[in-house]
């Protein structure tokens, strides 16, 4: 299944045609909240049996976030050992995990509003968690996912590092800075979670391009880890971190700048495209 909204409604995308969740099961699922995220099992059957004249053309350009407000989005710093190394820093031991505020998370076609000349990108997998985790090993946490999706970490650097002990969360926390989507790709349409290509461009202009085959902890590793500390919520995202190429890595820096289109992709997932102004 691939789960996105529009007018901020839970809709099932099938190539460009979508299905009113809500309306077409009559109010058996909600048109928003979490509930979905647990019922996953539950909606694929439902869906099996709705005919495909029920799905209408839409403009992918409306589509939302697939979760609009999460009520826990995590970061991970340094996750990839391409990143690790262009940053000139050891391999992490733990997870480094920090906090997008939800207000960040934005669609996967909104505009950003860029705040000053420092802003870097990061194109990110992003794991939506699906039932409650709490104390959750790793050997059990993809019962825990509820899907993938593209996110973009939009990563204002002078705030990130600033001060003796750096606190990231603010940083990557400006309205606009998560674009996530375009849709939650359930796990069974997704073939090699652990080799997937990832990527960001500028325009045409590829910035990074990696593969999922290079990131430290993988996401269940991830959910033990985080749900040893914070339970996991329905609807709760993982930005798992980025790939080599960002550009406060390079010399000199380089930054994003008004007037171009962000693009993150992920293969067999989908891809975000978002103006910057
Ligand atoms: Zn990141």
């Amino acid at each position: 299944m691939r789960i996105g909204t529009l007018n901020h409604r839970y809709h099932a995308l099938a190539g460009n045609l979508a299905l009113d969740i809500a309306d077409a099961s009559e109010g058996r699922f909600a048109p928003d909240g979490f509930d979905i995220f647990e019922r996953l099992g539950e909606l694929a059957g439902w869906l099996s049996t709705v005919p495909d004249s029920a799905y209408k053309p839409f403009d992918t350009d409306a589509l939302g976030p697939p979760v609009s407000m999460p009520r826990q989005a995590f970061g991970v710093g340094l996750n990839y050992r391409d990143h690790a190394a262009e940053s000139g820093l050891a391999e992490p031991e733990v997870p480094l995990v920090f906090t997008k505020f939800p207000t960040s998370i934005t669609g996967p076609r909104a505009t950003v509003t860029l705040p000053s000349a420092y802003v870097d990108w990061e194109a990110e997998l992003v794991a939506v968690i699906g039932a409650r985790a709490q104390h959750v090993k790793a050997a059990d946490a993809w019962s825990h996912v509820a899907g993938l999706t593209v996110g973009q970490d939009l990563s204002e650097r002078r705030v990130q590092l600033a001060g003796p002990a750096p606190q990231f969360s603010l940083g990557k926390s400006y309205p606009g800075f998560g674009p996530i989507g375009p849709a939650i790709v359930t796990l069974d349409e997704i073939t090699a979670v652990d080799n997937l290509e990832i990527s960001c461009l500028l325009d045409d202009e590829v910035l990074q391009k990696g593969r999922t085959s290079d990131l430290i902890f993988s996401i269940p590793e991830l959910v033990e880890h985080i749900s040893a500390i914070c339970p996991m919520l329905p609807g709760d995202l993982i930005f798992t971190g980025t790939p080599a190429g960002v550009g406060g890595a390079r010399t000199p820096n380089r930054f994003l700048t008004p007037g171009s289109v962000l693009i993150t992709a992920i293969e067999g997932i989908g891809e975000l495209r978002n103006p910057l102004v």
